[in-house]
């Protein structure tokens, strides 16, 4: 188990006392507030430092562990893997996490003195929730036309149709060297 103080630098930690309620089975308490996880990023969301992420957790003591209980909402930056605009992504989970004084690495968290801390927890909680690839809608069209100039057919000056433009295969590109060279 680690201490405390070999937490990666800017991860700030969560550190709830649970004296009241450490070894008294049924004992209850309420963490409900806004917390700072320091900035979390995967794939194309960002919450970002600074930002709060409300936290509503029951701790329940249960024999030598503590069970936490509640919701984590938390709204990130995402960019929409198809036209690339920022849009809001909010994620409104349920957690249950059990926190032991010998915990099982990736299944249960530590309780170190009388204290526990939130933070690994609610990181997990939210980088596990965040979409990778995000949609700012679900018929997002992709870019604007402008964005990505595609070169296509110009009006005929005329009057005849004009000639369809056809994106050159570069298996063929050989072939229409050795075209031009005759
Ligand atoms: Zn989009």
């Amino acid at each position: 188990m680690a201490p405390l103080t070999d937490r990666p630098f800017g991860e700030p930690a969560v550190v709830v006392g649970v004296t009241r309620i450490l070894g008294r089975s049924g004992a209850r308490m309420e963490v409900l507030r806004p917390v700072d996880l320091g900035g979390l990023t995967v794939g194309g969301c960002t919450v970002p430092a600074s930002r709060p992420v409300d936290v509503d957790l029951d701790l329940e003591c249960d024999g030598a562990a503590i069970v936490a209980t509640g919701t984590v909402r938390a709204v990130a930056d995402g960019e929409c893997r198809r036209c690339l605009d920022l849009f809001p992504v909010s994620v409104d989970l349920r957690v249950r996490e059990v926190f032991e004084r010998r915990p099982t690495e990736g299944e249960t968290y530590p309780i170190v003195g009388e204290t526990i801390d939130l933070a690994p927890v609610l990181r997990d909680a939210v980088l596990l929730a965040l979409p990778l690839a995000p949609l700012c809608r679900p018929d997002c069209p992709g870019p604007a036309p402008e964005r990505f100039p595609t070169g296509g057919p110009t009006a005929p000056e005329n009057g005849e149709e004009p000639e369809p433009v056809v994106a050159p295969d570069p298996r063929w590109a050989a072939l229409s060297e050795l075209r031009l060279d005759d």
